[in-house]
Parts: C-alpha cells; sequence; structure tokens
C-alpha cells in the first residue's frame, strides 16, 4: 500500500476477501467490464453531450496514455477540482489506468486550500476547469505552481494554456498503451476529510474498498441498466460519487446525468428530459425542490428514490418527500471515512422518517461509548465508532492524529453522536466534534479560528454552529477584539483575501469583553452556542 497509508492487518483483509468483500477489482477495469457489458447505452449526459459506454472507456484509455506522455506517472497523486461535467468522470478512469491517485478537491476551495491539498498529497498534477463562476482556476493554479515546487503540470479543461507547465485537457490524448493494472488493495484516490482538524486530511480510499461500497449500496437501491442518476450534488462529494452515486449507476449499466447545479430550475428540467429515476440530496436542497416544486409543478413520475443525507433532515421536510415527488425517500448517513448507513425500502413509515437506519455491509461494526470509552446501555445515546470493510484504518500522512482518531482495535471514532432504536436503527443526535455543517458543507471551527486570529483586530477567537432554518446550522464566531472591535464584513473580506473557500466565512460576528471559559481552562463552546442559538431565535421572533 502506498507509504503515509495504514493498511488493514493481513487477517482482517483475508476475513474480508474470504467473505466477499473485496473481491480484488481495480476501478479502471471494472470501467473496462462494464464498456463490454453495456458498450452501446449511455453512461454520461450533460446537457446535449451524450456519452456511451464504449466512447467513455476509449477515452479513458486514450486520456491515461496521455496522463503518462505528460509525465504522470504510477503513484503520482494529481489534484483535480472540476465541476460536474464528463471529464471528471474521465479524467478520475484515466488517472486510475496511469497508475495514478486523484485527490478530489471541492470546486469552492480556494488558494490556501489548494496550496494545502498539494503539499500534504505531493501532487505533481493538477486539474482545473478555467475560469468557472467568475473565478480564474488557472490563475490559481499558477500561483500555487510558484508555491508548490513538486507540482509540475496543470491541466486545463477548458481556457488558455500559455503559462509553463499548462496542457489542455483536450491534448492529454495518445494512442492507448499497455498500462499495467493497478492493484486493487492499492490506495485508488483520496477523498477529503470534513474534519475536526485546523488543516483538513486526506482520506485514502482503495479499489478494494470503494468497489465494495458502490457495490453494496448499488444493490440495496437496487439500481439496474433501467435506471438514470441525476448527480445534482458536487460529484466530488463522497454521496454523489459512490453511495451508489456516479459509480454505482455506471456498475448497474445505468446512465448518469450531469447538472452544473443543483439548483430546482436546471434539476427539474433535467428530471423531466432524461426521466431520472435516482437522486441524492442534502436537506437544505431538499427543502429548496419542495418548496420550489409548490410553485412550479413538473413531471417527477420517472423519480423513484431521492436519498436525502449529509446533515440532519428535520422530520418535517422528510414527511414531505414522498407527497410531493411521489416517489421514496432514502435516509442516508454516512462519511467519506467510510460507514454508510441507509434506510431500507422495506421499513415502516416511522422508520424512514426519524432514523438513519442501519449500516450497508454485514461486515460494518459500530459501537457507541461514553467519554470514558465504555459501551453505553442499550439505548443510550454515546460517541459512534466504526470499523468495517470499507472505513478507513488511518488518514494520509497523519500518525498523531491518527492515534486520536481510531481506537487501538481500529475503530474510526466518528464525532457523530447516536443512538439505537429497539428495531437496531440509528438515530444521529448531534455531535461531539468540534465542526459546523452549513448546508451540508463541513467546516472545522478550528481551521475557521485559526485563520479568524491571524486578523490583527482579533485577540481571542471562538467559532460555533447557530441553527438556522434553511442551512441548518451557520457560523458564528465569537471575537474578543484586541482594540477597536472589526466588523463582519472586514473580517469576512479578510478571509476571501487569504484565499479561504466562501462556504467557510462567518455569518454571524459578536463581540465579547472575554470569551467564557469552563473550569478547566478552556473556552466553554457549549455556552456559546446556546448564546448563539439565543441571540438567532430572538431576532427570528422579532
Ligand atoms: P462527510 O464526510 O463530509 O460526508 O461528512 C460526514 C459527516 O456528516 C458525519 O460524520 C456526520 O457528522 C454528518 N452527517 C452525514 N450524514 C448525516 C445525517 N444523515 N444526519 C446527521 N449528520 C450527518
Amino acid at each position: 500500500m502506498l507509504d503515509g497509508c495504514t493498511p488493514w492487518s493481513p487477517e482482517i483483509a483475508e476475513e474480508y476477501r474470504a467473505r466477499g468483500y473485496w473481491a480484488g477489482e481495480d476501478l479502471s477495469g471494472l470501467l473496462r467490464g462494464w464498456s463490454r457489458a453495456h458498450g452501446g447505452r449511455t453512461a454520461l449526459v450533460h446537457g446535449a453531450r451524450r456519452i456511451t459506454y464504449t466512447e467513455l472507456d476509449r477515452r479513458v484509455d486514450r486520456m491515461a496514455a496521455g496522463f503518462r506522455r505528460h509525465g504522470i506517472t504510477a503513484g503520482d497523486r494529481v489534484v483535480v477540482q472540476l465541476p460536474n461535467v464528463p471529464e471528471f468522470v474521465t479524467v478520475f478512469f484515466a488517472l486510475l489506468r496511469a497508475g495514478a491517485k486523484p485527490v478530489f478537491a471541492l470546486l469552492a476551495h480556494r488558494a490556501d486550500e489548494i496550496r494545502h491539498l498539494c503539499e500534504l498529497s505531493g501532487a505533481v498534477g493538477y486539474v482545473v476547469p478555467g475560469e468557472h463562476r467568475g473565478f480564474d482556476h488557472t490563475a490559481l493554479a499558477a500561483a500555487t505552481m510558484t508555491r508548490c515546487p513538486a507540482l509540475r503540470r496543470v491541466f486545463v479543461l477548458d481556457g488558455p494554456v500559455a503559462a509553463e507547465g499548462f496542457v489542455a485537457l483536450s491534448d492529454v490524448d495518445a494512442e492507448p498503451a499497455e498500462l499495467t493494472a493497478p492493484d486493487p488493495s492499492d490506495v485508488a484516490f483520496f477523498l477529503l476529510s470534513g474534519g475536526t482538524t485546523a488543516l483538513p486530511k486526506l482520506i485514502p480510499r482503495t479499489h478494494d474498498d470503494y468497489a465494495y461500497q458502490t457495490r453494496v449500496t448499488a444493490e440495496l437501491v437496487g439500481l439496474t441498466a433501467a435506471d438514470t442518476y441525476l448527480a445534482a450534488l458536487p460529484v466530488e462529494f463522497n454521496f454523489a460519487w459512490g453511495c451508489p452515486g456516479v459509480i454505482g449507476t455506471l456498475r448497474a449499466g445505468g446512465t448518469v446525468v450531469l447538472v452544473d447545479d443543483a439548483d430546482p430550475d436546471e434539476c427539474f428540467d433535467a428530471v423531466e428530459r432524461e426521466r431520472v429515476t435516482v437522486t441524492s440530496l442534502v436537506p437544505t436542497l431538499v427543502q429548496l425542490w419542495l418548496d420550489a416544486a409548490d410553485a412550479m409543478p413538473f413531471d417527477a413520475s420517472s423519480l423513484r428514490l431521492i436519498q436525502v443525507g449529509g446533515a440532519p433532515l428535520q422530520r418535517e421536510i422528510a414527511e414531505r418527500v414522498e407527497p410531493a415527488f411521489g416517489c421514496r425517500l432514502q435516509q442516508v448517513f454516512g462519511m467519506a471515512e467510510g460507514l454508510i448507513s441507509f434506510t431500507r425500502d422495506t421499513d415502516p413509515h416511522e422508520t424512514l422518517m426519524a432514523t438513519q437506519g442501519r449500516p450497508v455491509s454485514p461486515g460494518d461494526e459500530i459501537r457507541l461509548v461514553d467519554e470514558a470509552g465504555a459501551r453505553v446501555a442499550p439505548g443510550g445515546t454515546g460517541e459512534l465508532l466504526a470499523r468495517g470493510p470499507y472505513t478507513l484504518r488511518g488518514y494520509y500522512r497523519a500518525p498523531e492524529h491518527n492515534s486520536r482518531a481510531f481506537t487501538p482495535d481500529g475503530f474510526y471514532r466518528t464525532g457523530d453522536l447516536a443512538r439505537l432504536t429497539p428495531e437496531g436503527d440509528l438515530v444521529i443526535e448531534g455531535r461531539i466534534k468540534d465542526v459546523i455543517i452549513r448546508a451540508g458543507n463541513k467546516i472545522s471551527a478550528a481551521e475557521v479560528e485559526g485563520h479568524l486570529l491571524s486578523h490583527p483586530a482579533v485577540g481571542r477567537v471562538a467559532v460555533v454552529p447557530v441553527p438556522d432554518d434553511f442551512l441548518g446550522e451557520r457560523i458564528c464566531a465569537y471575537v474578543q477584539p484586541v482594540a477597536d472591535a472589526p466588523t463582519l464584513q472586514s473580517l469576512r473580506d479578510a478571509l476571501h483575501d487569504l484565499g479561504i473557500a466562501d462556504y467557510k466565512l462567518p455569518d454571524r460576528l459578536e463581540i465579547v469583553d472575554r470569551l467564557p471559559l469552563t473550569g478547566l481552562g478552556k473556552v466553554d463552546k457549549k455556552l456559546l452556542a446556546k448564546d448563539a442559538a439565543a441571540k438567532a431565535d430572538a431576532l427570528r421572533k422579532d
């Protein structure tokens, strides 16, 4: 396995193979098989573009050879930052076929996050969209190249490639070459952690574990070649990429429809036009869709399933999904680190509305523990720990963090608080990790605090979530100023100028003389979160 990653023990690996979870499938090899099985069928749709399985496989072969010609070799890491376009899929499989390892960045990431991802992964390549929604990614790439000497090549989807080291993605093309197939037990690609630390962590996903995750989730969703999946969420999210998402749909021989935006206008049109059967959304988006469907009815008769997850789903919203869209709702609780839990089609109404279901694999092991690490009594709430055939054993190049994030026997500490119903279904009750979930995006409080502290007017700072009816949570910063108090706008501008993604900028600012401390001398964030919630509530009532 790639250096810097934590492998499963040989005994556990053997067990996962013996039980049929790990089938020795390499993801790019799987594409070859899908192309043989479903050749002329449509694999990808984007606007007026339609790409068959045969075309996809052929393009991937040529692009893999092209990447090699441009100096990308086996084991190299390549940061991929693209919108929901067919090239995301092509680039992913082509890098895998060339033996390289894609590192998924969020499209919203800016200079600070990209530099960190490049440094941490030691990336030699970076794939960017050119200009996207008014932002010049090639300028960002050029700046990143000067700061990260290992970065040699930037591949541009569209736009100018005049600079040294820049290559148009359309020129990543060569006669297909005989390439050694990747080892299924090795790392295939990296997902980004929604983590708790000041600097985001990388999650290594192996061919074996991801192939299994997509197989087991596709089976549970009952995907077949007759299905059409709408990729409305950014595909770099694990939820949209592999739960079962894009990869699960392709392995079933179905069609993936990629849209640029999850907004109702574009998505309702795509559902009608392409007869979409399945999609996945975060709660904020499902709420947006529900409100829009009231105002502009559309033909949703093809939809059979909407998966909702990534953030807590309010009961009232859950209840509206089936009547509004005439399809099933599936609650999904999951994480890029691994563990996924689904409600099932056969579940009673109450389970569908009020729980996050059961882990998807019989190989998933979960435990609920108290602060001392002891198991909670049946029905009690505790921190959820997880271990299994698609749950990581360690973040990439993070030995110190790993010693805290995992138990000695390999369970991942999710930081989520959960309980189990008598029927064995998970109910997510909250979290102990210092993370804000805003419209499904995960924001590490420590990361934002670190950036805010670099502002000259900020003496001390604590960042907490504040409840929001639509976004779920917003970001509230409590600041103890040095002298003159900063304004919210000045802090947002400063963070923006530092190259921080916009979704992490604080939404609210509270100026305090002194941050409250706990008996142990730490900032009392629980008290601050309560205060923020009370203030938001008072504002709402005004
Ligand atoms: P990510 O890896 O970015 O998908 O984030 C995973 C985290 O999102 C989990 O550890 C939870 O904190 C949160 N999460 C995911 N699904 C749900 C859900 N259905 N309800 C509540 N929180 C969720």
